[in-house]
């Protein structure tokens, strides 16, 4: 699952890098019509900002309860390992 939330944060931004690009080029050609770009920019934003709640969220120290650091394997309060599971 966090492999799944992780490649989706990474794709979203990146969606929202090239979406962006796309609306400037559109803006400086002065094309006002952007709303969609918007949109999808706004949705990976909202994407990016779900993957990192579920993260923050989702890495607690099963026997402490401590968040943990993103990525991180064990705990650094008790040392017990959290990754490799679900
Ligand atoms: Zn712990």
């Amino acid at each position: 699952m966090n492999k799944i939330v992780s490649g989706l944060t990474c794709a979203a931004m990146v969606s929202m890098t090239v979406d962006c690009g796309i609306l400037g080029l559109k803006l400086l050609n002065g094309n006002k019509n952007i709303l969609t770009d918007s949109c999808v920019a706004l949705a990976c934003l909202a994407v990016i900002a779900a993957c990192a709640v579920y993260k923050v969220f989702h890495s607690r120290c099963p026997r402490c309860g401590i968040p943990m650091p993103a990525g991180g394997k064990y705990c650094s309060r008790c040392g017990q390992k959290c990754g490799g599971e679900g």
